[in-house]
This record gives structure tokens, C-alpha cells and sequence, in this order.
């Protein structure tokens, strides 16, 4: 592995960093009370060219390898202290752009890529129902066969960017009965009739990006817009939870650096008994803990990241980077509120948001066995329902049922740990 930054990325570091600081409103403090998105700035932010830095250039994107795309998504949090726009950022970037680009047809890649790049659609991933939230593929939501297309009908909750998005990757089970292997993933527009979102629902953090409920009602989706096979729903998904976890949190990464880099300068100045309060051992130690944790969060990020630049799954790498940078982010932010004592509680230093903020991380998860069943070394998660091209294995499929069955009780069961 080599983390060595290469002259153009750190030019793009520098670039990316510098619009964030200069170009983009920061007036964070008023809309995380009023809980306000602000378009414009996710409109700078595509034109900065930053929601493509993954995408290829046929599709409007800057085709960047993983490291430097990463690398770019950090230098944004850096620069910009809105953990809710960098959030909802991250998570169009890996969870929907992603995932259309690795089960997308042409057509499909063709028609809502360009858009999603260029900052004129906004993609949302509706995964969690009100009964299935850590347990994902206990979903209610039906899709029905029909002529020509699905009939999509049930409820979706807690989805980023709800009550604004334009296109959602939709997970829907043909018979809730079979589990995980009646599943398929769809692209639904907005203008679909029988699609309805409701308002923005408040919420504790990061305040600045709405989130919301969607419904279904007899929503009719063409068959060509679903996403992937019939029944590899639960593969789709398994994937694109492979590109969040591993990347959702690189902007938090960013904003770490960013809040360590406050701490040291607030530790530097502020007296107490006729010294600098950095000078005392106990706060000295907490920049220091911050500070390594930064880099495990970094060295983690990275990782994954290389990991995969070599066509490799990292599953399991991924869910330590999720872990890791998540925990990391609210402890550091708990340290950085002691550093700065009173000041750090009052609303008007900026201090507390991270706190706030880091609590959504670290609650935007699910229990995932892993290896999950049908895990596969060659092909990762992908395998549990699509046969991996590479991979004979996966290639001799036993029917579902008997798969189940003859992998039950068999699997390591470190659920809840990652
Ligand atoms: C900021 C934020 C943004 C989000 N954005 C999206 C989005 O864009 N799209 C989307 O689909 N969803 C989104 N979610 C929803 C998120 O994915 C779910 O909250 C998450 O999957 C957990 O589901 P739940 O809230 O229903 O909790 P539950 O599953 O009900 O869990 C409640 C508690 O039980 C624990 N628990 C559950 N199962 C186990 C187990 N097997 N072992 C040990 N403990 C367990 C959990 O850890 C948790 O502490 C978002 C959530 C947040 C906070």
C-alpha cells in the first residue's frame, strides 16, 4: 500500500479545500437551528466537479482512481463545516452513483448519471421501513409483477434527501416470506404517480439535509428500470452497503482534521493559571487522542480504498472504516467540546454541531453477519445473489431454499460488532 500523495492530488486537495472555504455559504449556524437545506451549495458543489470524482468521463464524471476521489471527498469536509451537506454528499456519491454504475444497464447509467453528476438530479437510497431497519431484508415493501413493469407499494423512513430527491434506488420484496432472495433493487423517478414523500422530519443532527418518509401506492415502475436481476436485490444491496460503509465517512475524516486543528489553536491561546491550557498534561493528552485517531480514521479510509482500487471486495474492511471513523468522529468531538469548557457548549462557537453530527454516524448503521452466507473470497458479498463472473462458486448456485437451509447455524455470528 502506498499512501504517498502524488503533486495532483495535493494540487486537488488544495483546490477542493479552497472552494469549499471560499465559494460555499457557510451561514451553518442558522440553518442547523432552522433545519434548512441550501441548494445553492450542493448546486456549487457539482460544478465543482466533486459528486463525479468516481464517475467516468463518458458519464460527466472526472474518472479519478478511488485514492484520489477519496482523497477529494476528505479535502470537502476539511473545507467545509456542514457535516449534513458533506453527508448527504458522500452518500449519493457511494450509495446511489455506485451502485447504478456497477448494476446499471447502459441505458440506465446513460439516463441518470450525467444528471446525478452535474448536480440537476438528486439520487436517495430508500433501503429501512419502519420494521426493518438493522434487520434490512425483513422489508414489507411489495413489488408486484405487472404488465409491462412492478407495482411498488409500502413505506419507506429515515431516507436522506427524501423530501427533495429526484431519483430513488428502491429495494422491494416480491413475497416477504422468502427474505432476502425475493428482493430487487429499482430506480423510481419522483414523478412516478403513486409516490409520495412527506415533509423534512427534525432530527437531532445534522440538520442542514432533510430526511424523510416515502410511500408507494400502486407506483408503477417499468421492468426497465429495475436495477440488477429479478430476486438480486439482496446482492445490489449488499454491494452498494460495501460503498458506504467504506467511503460515506470520508468528508468526516475531514471535518476531524479540521476540528483538531480549532483544538490545538484554542489549546495554544486560552490561559488558566498564567499558562496556555494545552500546557496541562490532561489536555495535552486529549490532542493527542484526537490526533490518533484522525489518522487510524485516515489509515482506514485509505485502505479500503486501495483495497478496492485492486478489485478487491474489502468487506470486511469496509465495515471497520465505517466503525471506526464513526466512533472516532463523536469521541473526538465529545474531547474537543472539553478542550474548549463552557465555550464549547454554547451554540454560538460552532463547537457542539460536530457532537450532534456524529451521533447521526454513528446511528446510520446495520447488523450485517459477515461473512454474510454465500460470501465468496473472489467475488465478496456480491456472490449471496448474482453468480460472480470469475468466481466458479458462485457460478454453481443451489437453489435458494436449499442454500438457506444448508447454511443455517453455520455462520459466524458477529452481529452487532461490525
Ligand atoms: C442520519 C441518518 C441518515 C440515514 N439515512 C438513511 C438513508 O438515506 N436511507 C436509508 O434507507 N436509511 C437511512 N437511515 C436509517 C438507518 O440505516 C437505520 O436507522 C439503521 O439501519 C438502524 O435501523 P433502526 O433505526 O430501525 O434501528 P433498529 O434496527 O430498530 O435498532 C435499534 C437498536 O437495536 C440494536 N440492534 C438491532 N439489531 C441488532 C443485532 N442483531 N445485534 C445487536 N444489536 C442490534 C441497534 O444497534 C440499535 O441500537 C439513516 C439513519 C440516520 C440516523
Amino acid at each position: 500500500m502506498d499512501f504517498a500523495w502524488t503533486e495532483a492530488q495535493q494540487r486537488r486537495w488544495d483546490e477542493i479545500v479552497a472552494f469549499a472555504q471560499n465559494a460555499l455559504d457557510h451561514a451553518i449556524r442558522e440553518r442547523d437551528a432552522s433545519e434548512t437545506f441550501l441548494p445553492e451549495n450542493w448546486q456549487k458543489i457539482a460544478q465543482q466537479g466533486i459528486l463525479g470524482l468516481h464517475v467516468p468521463v463518458e458519464y460527466g464524471g472526472q474518472g479519478l482512481d478511488l485514492l484520489s476521489a477519496v482523497h477529494g471527498a476528505e479535502a470537502l469536509g476539511y473545507g467545509c463545516p456542514d457535516n449534513g451537506l458533506t453527508l448527504a454528499v458522500n452518500s449519493q456519491m457511494w450509495a446511489v452513483q455506485e451502485t447504478i454504475l456497477a448494476f446499471g444497464s447502459p441505458a440506465q447509467k446513460q439516463r441518470y448519471l450525467p444528471g446525478l453528476v452535474a448536480g440537476t438530479l438528486i439520487g436517495a437510497d430508500a433501503v429501512t421501513e419502519p420494521d426493518a431497519g438493522s434487520d434490512a431484508f425483513s422489508l414489507q415493501t411489495r413489488a408486484t409483477p405487472t404488465e409491462g413493469g412492478y407495482l411498488l407499494n409500502g413505506h419507506k423512513h429515515f431516507i436522506t434527501m427524501a423530501p427533495l430527491a429526484d431519483l430513488f434506488i428502491v429495494y422491494a420484496t416480491r413475497d416477504p416470506q422468502i427474505g432476502r432472495w425475493g428482493v430487487s433493487a429499482f430506480l423510481v423517478e419522483r414523478n412516478t404517480p403513486g409516490l409520495r414523500t412527506s415533509a423534512h422530519r427534525p432530527k437531532m443532527g445534522v440538520r442542514t439535509v432533510p430526511m424523510g418518509d416515502v410511500w408507494f401506492e400502486d407506483a408503477l415502475v417499468p421492468a426497465e428500470n429495475r436495477l440488477g436481476p429479478e430476486g438480486a436485490g439482496a446482492g445490489v444491496f449488499t454491494e452498494s452497503m460495501n460503498w458506504e460503509r467504506s467511503f460515506i465517512f470520508a468528508s468526516h475524516v475531514g471535518s476531524m482534521a479540521r476540528q483538531l486543528e480549532q483544538t490545538i489553536a484554542y489549546a495554544c491561546e486560552r490561559q488558566q493559571f498564567k499558562q496556555p491550557i494545552g500546557k496541562f498534561q490532561s489536555v495535552a493528552n486529549r490532542l493527542v487522542e484526537m490526533k490518533l485517531r484522525l489518522e487510524s480514521a485516515r489509515f482506514y479510509l485509505y485502505k479500503a480504498a486501495w483495497l478496492k482500487e485492486q478489485g478487491q471486495s474489502a468487506a470486511l474492511e469496509a465495515a471497520m472504516a465505517k466503525l471506526i471513523i464513526s466512533e472516532h468522529f463523536l469521541e473526538s468531538s465529545l474531547d474537543a467540546i472539553r478542550v474548549f469548557g463552557g465555550r464549547g457548549y454554547l451554540t454560538e462557537t460552532e463547537i457542539e454541531r460536530d457532537l450532534r453530527d456524529a451521533v447521526g454516524g454513528r446511528h446510520l448503521w446495520r447488523h450485517v453477519r459477515y461473512p454474510a452466507p454465500g460470501y465468496c473470497a473472489n467475488a465478496g458479498p456480491l456472490s449471496d445473489a448474482l453468480p460472480h463472473p470469475t468466481c466458479p462458486r458462485t457460478q454453481r448456485r443451489t437453489p435458494p431454499r436449499k442454500r438457506r437451509d444448508a447454511l443455517s447455524g453455520a455462520q459466524p455470528q458477529l452481529c452487532g460488532a461490525l
